[in-house]
């Protein structure tokens, strides 16, 4: 017997479990080894094949074999049939709130909380094999049986799969037979959905291939009739035509990918598709909310807590999530040197309760942005801008991105009506689910148990942060940071590092908001309640907004910097601007920096004082500027300091990993260029943009590393649309 290290099935072969797991189990990352005492896995197909022609080569006589069986140490179930069904099995006795003993020899250990269990687990006994566990726990027997798996076989089958499924319908059960034809017209289904909605392929294209899938497939019938009649001539010469043709019509016509695709088939238009994977692949559909019924005004919301419940049915997610909180709970209290990892390093997620408490809490980041779905060159433009509300779970260490850490949509509204209509009205679904998040939670039943959580953090653009937490929505004049009360001419003199500017906090905001609303007028950049705040619990004002790196830096300071001080070199005649524009085109770039490789500088930079360009193209042109111009500008020279010096505030802000050490550092590099730039240029104005860089450093520790925040609202651009 050859048991699946999955859904623990039986199944007669080594090949078989092979074939098994691929069909059944094709969504896993890895494909396990089928032997059940070796712990590979693999990544691909192939490299399993290696592995098994290498490591487990087919013994000549006959294979034997172990089948452990667990017994539970506390009570009388004793046929659990895998490793994991034990431990399963152990949770239940962890609900009910029992006692129980560690299972490993010579530990003496025992606690009645799960979490405590599965740390000592991980700490004492990783890894461990069946010889480890108490005594009476596993039963092992040795199996002798017959190996039913080819070697030959292997060989023709690497990564056949047309081959494998053939071979997988001509199993003699029937009741077999139809299961596997359905889960293979599923893999076929999800395959088609993939091209369609990942790979964009358009509906009726794919009906088209189809149908003409269908006409060759069908058009291969007389080919198998004549294989056919090879076989019957060799094995059974007498056998009449009329049977042979039968074999073949009938082969061909039960062919599940035929009967999928062909008349009344549920896969044959687009339609039709769409109808099946909402039945199949649980999709979790978008509800549609009215603004105004007579304006024929609405938006969509696709339901957080549901999608969550998907997404806590992966095992890997859960398991990534419970040692994430693990790791975290360890790391507290060491004594040694600060470093900012992830947000949670943060003081902000530290001086919640409700976050950093011992429960293990869902967090999400909301992710807010404007964008165009039509061509934006069109003379309709305004009018297709949407306004995306994204959330992504923010549980995951950082730099586990891949399929892990997508990023959900969860409303689509035009941006025109949530101008109208306000965010109030756009957030309510939302916030709706998340009151029950914090309050109720949602039932993981991988855990046994419901979790909490609530929305961490909120990452938008300035102005889209402004107008969600309620301030002033301006920012050529008054208060203009939501970090501190500091209006546009204070900091023309006054430096954040200084301390002259009062913070922002719970309390002080608190009074902001209700003299707004006795005063009917803002107060102190204030104009009305936050509506995330308002209806949450554990999300606050002062730690819910983070900075944005993207348009503060990439989009913000570093084009218009770099517009004043290669006008200043320029006409200095250091080098001129079609020399410069040359370089910039010649530039051998490399890895990344070859497809955001730097547009040339317009001739009408100096004028519009700023250079243009996207946050990653900008970003590229001012880390490579001294390798492109630099041999052309002497020593000393102020402009192409600041610029320098611009270099390194941004790399050291985009660091994903900080600590006390660098950020003291990029405190005293930000204090530096302001003061250089302010030498170099007395009449030009600080931008807000200059007075949020001067935050940054207090802002990191508050809210752990920015640059994940950045990276998040880039790739989230980039997904559906
Ligand atoms: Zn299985
Ligand atoms: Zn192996
Ligand atoms: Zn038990
Ligand atoms: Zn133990
Ligand atoms: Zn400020």
């Amino acid at each position: 017997m050859w048991r699946c290290k999955e859904c623990s099935e039986s199944l007669s072969g080594r090949y078989e479990l092979l074939k098994h797991f691929r069909l059944q189990h094709r969504h896993r990352q890895r494909y396990p080894c089928p032997h059940t005492n070796c712990p590979c896995t693999f990544k691909t197909w192939n490299a399993l094949h290696i592995h098994l022609n290498r490591a487990h080569p087919k013994q000549n006589s006959q294979e034997q074999l172990e089948l452990s069986i667990f017994s539970c140490h506390l009570c009388t179930s004793s046929d659990l049939p895998t490793e994991r069904d034990y431990f399963v099995h152990i949770g239940t006795h962890f609900k009910s709130h029992e006692t129980v003993p560690c299972m490993f020899v010579g530990c003496s250990f025992e606690t009645n909380i799960y979490a405590t269990f599965h740390s000592h687990k991980n700490r004492k006994h990783k890894p461990h094999t069946l010889k480890d566990f108490k005594p009476g726990v596993v039963r092992t027997t040795l199996v002798a049986q017959e190996s039913s798996d080819n070697p030959v076989e292997y060989a023709h089958n690497q990564d056949d799969s047309a081959v494998e499924v053939h071979s997988a319908c001509s199993s003699s059960d029937v009741d077999v037979t139809q299961n596997s034809s359905k889960v293979i017209e599923k893999n076929f289904a999800a395959s088609l959905l993939k091209l369609e909605h990942f790979a964009h392929v358009p509906g009726t294209k794919i009906d088209e291939f189809l149908e003409e899938l269908h006409y060759l497939s069908s058009a291969t019938l007389p080919l198998s009739i004549d294989i056919l009649e090879g076989v019957f001539q060799k094995h059974s010469p007498t056998t009449d035509k009329s049977v042979i043709t039968e074999v073949a019509t009938a082969l061909c016509a039960s062919n599940p990918l035929l009967k999928a695709i062909g008349k009344g088939g549920p896969l044959r238009t687009s339609y039709l598709r769409n109808q099946y994977y909402k039945d199949s692949f649980n999709v979790v559909e978008p509800i549609e909310y009215i603004l105004d019924a007579k304006e024929k005004r609405s938006f969509q919301y696709v339901p957080v807590l549901k999608s969550l419940q998907q997404l806590f049915q992966r095992k890997d997610v859960v398991d990534k999530v419970v040692e994430n909180h693990r790791v975290q709970q360890s790391n507290r209290g060491t004594g040694e040197q600060q470093t900012y990892k992830s947000s949670q390093d943060g003081s902000h997620f530290k001086e919640n309760g409700f976050l950093s408490g011992d429960d293990l809490r869902i967090l999400l980041t909301i992710y807010i942005d404007d964008f165009e779905i039509c061509n934006p060159l069109g003379t309709s433009r305004k009018k297709h801008k949407l306004c995306g509300i994204y959330w992504t779970l923010s549980n995951l260490p950082p730099g586990s991105h891949s399929s892990l850490s997508s990023i959900y949509l969860a409303v689509l509204c035009k941006t025109d009506d949530v101008k109208k209509y306000g965010y109030d009205r756009v957030l309510h679904p939302l916030l709706q689910d998340m009151i029950t998040l914090e309050q109720v939670g949602v039932f993981i039943p991988l855990l046994g148990r419901c979790l909490k959580g609530t929305i961490q953090v909120v990452a938008a653009d300035n102005l889209g942060a402004h107008s969600i937490a309620g301030f002033n929505e301006s920012f050529s004049g008054g208060y203009i940071c939501r970090f501190c009360t500091a209006t546009s001419t204070d900091i023309q003199t006054k430096e954040v590092k200084s301390g002259a500017f009062s913070l922002r906090t719970k309390e002080l905001h608190d009074s902001h908001v209700k003299s707004a609303q006795e005063n009917g007028a803002s107060c102190f950049g204030v104009k009305r309640h936050c509506s995330i705040t308002q209806s949450l619990d554990h999300f606050s004002i002062h730690t819910g907004y983070p900075p944005d790196i993207m348009h503060d830096i990439f989009e913000g300071l570093v084009p218009v910097e770099l517009a004043r001080c290669l006008a200043l070199l320029i006409s200095k005649k250091y080098f001129n601007l079609e020399t410069l524009n040359k370089s910039i085109l010649q530039f051998p770039y490399k890895w990344a920096d070859k497809t955001n490789r730097p547009h040339v500088i317009p001739h009408t930079f100096s004028k519009r004082k700023t250079i243009g360009g996207n946050a990653h193209e900008n970003w590229a042109l001012l880390r490579l500027l001294p390798f492109i111009i630099g041999h052309l500008v002497p020593e000393g020279e102020i402009a192409w300091q600041i610029l320098l010096d611009l270099k390194d505030i941004a790399e050291l802000v985009v660091a994903p990993r900080q600590t006390d050490e660098s950020i003291a550092y990029l405190e005293g590099k930000i204090s530096e260029h302001r003061q250089k730039y302010q030498e170099l240029f007395p009449d030009v104005r600080l931008l807000p943009k200059h007075h949020y860089l001067e935050h940054y450093p207090q802002l990191i520790r508050m809210f752990g590393p920015l640059v994940g925040l950045w990276t998040m609202r880039f790739e989230a651009k980039h997904s559906f649309f």
